[in-house]
């Protein structure tokens, strides 16, 4: 079923979006993605819930946004990610509740182990999300889609939950199809020409690398459609530079990344804590040990290429009970952010003399499973987050007397972050 006008130009010579490998064996890979997956394991374990529209994320009363809602919610244009006072406005009748990441967590493993029954690689993006690299493993598109069938057959079955797969050639391709038939979807792309025929003359935002702030700026200059984005692919990659060259490439369905197989080791998390030589009662020096723990966290993420969708907090208090707090959001990356959710945490905990504090995110992935639309977000919080940090240095400069902004490469080096964290205990 090919759509008319639908094209899958070659490019000229001295383009160079096309790279040599093309010609490369065909990749089959599956994309795996839960419906609604917060919101289906609660109603799993509560069916009163079920029907009614349910929004994980921060309750109304709160600062955040909508982790996962349910079909009934999005009824009323509530989404993820959108602010929480928004989704109240939209829909008051609906029921909030906090996400339980133990919880998820726990279903997310037996999930996995369905997934890597069919991978050779198996790339988790999420909790609720994978690219599986079935290339050799089922060898054509018709055992890719029977595979497919059977993963969904088996979570509705052994779980209880149900998914949206899409098989395809391409990891983009493969995430797009996931999305064409949601809920409980499926759906092949086989080829670069059949994603041509099915985006041709879809809105740019439809391609994964471009968010909205990037299809502000297109459309600033009269592209539209991925069908712009062809025929004005020249003019893309001089104004846009590497990311324009992604677009272009995605515009005529060449992405040739690999999926990354699965390493727990690296997934985890990445964190800072520190031990106090003596207990600390003193709630306002936490506060601000953890903005130093925040700062140090998101240099050793940017160091590994690790970008974070949860933030953790951890506490260990003077009779050795250990507490540990955590929340997802759009972005863990920026130390702004790690600072404000784990000092929100911390002001929500009991107030017992505390031996060890600690700041981390998890729910990782490396630069190649980010979604490149995130970036867009991250330029619009850039300023926020300079901000908190600049009025956070300043007060701690004031309070403990140090001159933190000159000295912060020096801070995040070995044992001085312990040094400065033991010279404010005892100067606070
Ligand atoms: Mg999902």
């Amino acid at each position: 079923m090919r759509k008319r006008n639908s094209v899958l130009r070659l490019p000229e010579a001295n383009c160079n979006i096309y790279s040599d490998n093309i010609m490369q064996r065909r990749k089959i890979i599956i994309h795996v993605d839960m419906d609604a997956f917060y919101a289906s394991v609660e109603i799993r374990e509560n069916p009163s819930l079920a029907g009614k529209p349910l929004i994980i994320g921060a309750m109304p009363s709160e600062r955040g946004v909508v982790s996962t809602c349910s079909y009934e919610a999005r009824k009323y244009g509530v989404h993820s990610a959108m602010n929480i006072k928004e989704a109240y406005r939209l829909c008051p009748q609906g029921i909030y509740m906090h996400p339980d990441f133990e919880k998820y967590r726990k279903v997310s493993e037996q999930l996995r182990a369905i997934w890597n029954d069919y991978a050779v690689k198996m790339e988790p993006i999420a909790l609720d999300e994978a690219y599986l690299d079935v290339t050799y493993s089922a060898g054509n598109f018709e055992r890719a889609g029977e595979m497919a069938r059977e993963i969904k057959e088996r979570t509705r079955s052994e779980l209880g939950l149900t998914c949206s797969v899409g098989v395809a050639y391409s990891k983009t391709a493969a995430k797009t199809a996931s999305e064409e038939k949601k809920p409980d979807g499926y759906f092949e792309i086989r080829t670069a020409q059949d994603f041509v025929d099915l985006m041709i003359d879809r809105d740019v935002r439809s391609l994964y690398t471009v968010g909205a702030k990037t299809a502000e700026k297109l459309n600033r200059i009269g592209i539209y459609t991925v069908r712009d984005v062809q025929e004005r692919r020249n003019e893309i990659l001089d104004r846009f530079g590497r990311h324009g060259q992604l677009i272009t490439e995605l515009a005529f369905g060449i992405d040739d990344r690999e999926v990354t197989a699965y390493k727990p080791e690296d997934t985890k998390s990445v964190s800072r804590e520190v031990t106090f030589q003596e207990d600390v009662n003193n709630y306002q020096l936490l506060d601000d040990v953890l903005f130093l723990l925040a700062m140090s966290v998101e240099r050793r993420a940017r160091r590994k290429g690790l970008h974070g969708k949860g933030i953790t907090l951890k506490l260990t208090y003077a009779d050795m009970k250990s507490i540990t707090r955590s929340r997802t959001v759009t972005s863990a990356d920026r130390a702004g952010t790690i600072y404000q959710e784990t000092a929100r945490m911390l002001d929500q905990v009991n107030k017992r003399p505390v031996r060890l504090i600690g700041a981390g995110i998890y729910n990782l992935t490396g630069d190649e499973g980010w979604q490149l639309s995130i970036d867009d977000y991250l330029e619009e919080t850039a300023a926020e987050n300079q901000q908190i940090i600049d009025r956070k240095l300043t007060e701690l400069g004031e309070r403990y007397r140090l001159d933190f902004a000159g000295n912060l490469d020096k801070i995040f080096s070995g044992p001085t972050l312990y040094r400065t964290i033991e010279y404010m205990r005892k100067h606070s």
